[in-house]
């Protein structure tokens, strides 16, 4: 285990979803990568402390930014995952930094991302005026994934491999920032059809996003019918209407 430690921030929460396009709130999408990200650098031997949870309310945006500055305050970096919107043909990723040591960090990220999208090579961009590169103590960086307004990258960004890959970018590009081994997935993210499911407890919650604390979008019944879709995890079963804990369906 190394004593390297990484602060996982993904952008926005609760009553500042981020931008929203085609339906989807940002805040969702940066999260699941986070989670990604997470599971990739803990794979690694490296401490991770993340800013939130799925649903995490925070009084103001001062408040959000005293918590990020508080538990990113002992760490070797600072990860944080947003997407962008403008217009309906914006396109590519880049990596917002600020210092010269937070350049290091980005050049490292992005030399990991930058096959990740089809689509314009963006590039690193200086920013003296975001609060979470201003405000916070470790060499600090800002992703921003691609467009979301945009509907071609919008159709990758909602696609959990797609979010994988983007996860595991990050936490490698941030390793070899920290001179830590970074560790591969020893299995590919299944991506096949998964069998249907049917509810085998009288009632079941179905949740936004693979977590116990997140969003209830609705409540299920012993006999009804899931349909599965790619995602998931070892818990938690992705079907059209949301995450299921896998202890409470079973494959048909
Ligand atoms: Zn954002």
């Amino acid at each position: 285990m190394s004593s390297k430690r990484v602060c996982i921030n993904p952008g926005h929460s609760g009553s500042d979803p981020g931008n929203m396009a085609g339906g989807i709130e940002e805040e969702d999408i940066n999260y699941e990568i986070g989670l990604f990200e997470s599971a990739a650098l803990k794979r690694s031997g490296v401490i991770v402390e993340g800013t939130r949870g799925s649903e995490t309310k925070f009084a103001s945006k001062q408040a959000e930014f005293d918590h990020i500055v508080a538990v990113s305050n002992d760490c070797n970096a600072l990860t944080s995952i947003h997407d962008d919107a403008a217009g309906a043909s914006a396109q590519g990723i880049s990596v917002l930094y600020k210092s010269s040591e937070d350049k290091v960090l980005a050049t490292h990220i992005y030399a990991e991302l930058v096959s990740l999208t089809p689509w314009a090579d963006r590039g690193l961009v200086q920013r003296n005026d975001l609060g979470v590169l201003n405000q916070t103590k470790p060499p600090a960086v800002i992703i921003e994934t691609d467009y979301k307004t945009n509907a071609a990258a919008r159709k990758l960004m909602v696609d959990p491999v797609w979010q994988k890959k983007v996860g595991e970018a990050i936490a490698k590009g941030t390793c070899a920032f920290l001179g830590v081994k970074y560790i591969a997935p020893s299995a590919p993210l299944v991506i096949s059809a998964k069998p249907n499911r049917s509810v085998s407890y009288s009632s079941a919650y179905v949740r936004l996003n693979p977590n116990v604390h997140s969003r209830v979008t609705s409540t299920v019944h012993k006999g009804d019918t899931l349909t599965a879709i790619p995602g998931g995890t070892d818990l938690w079963a992705r079907t059209t209407i949301g995450y299921i804990l896998r202890s409470r369906v079973k494959e048909i």
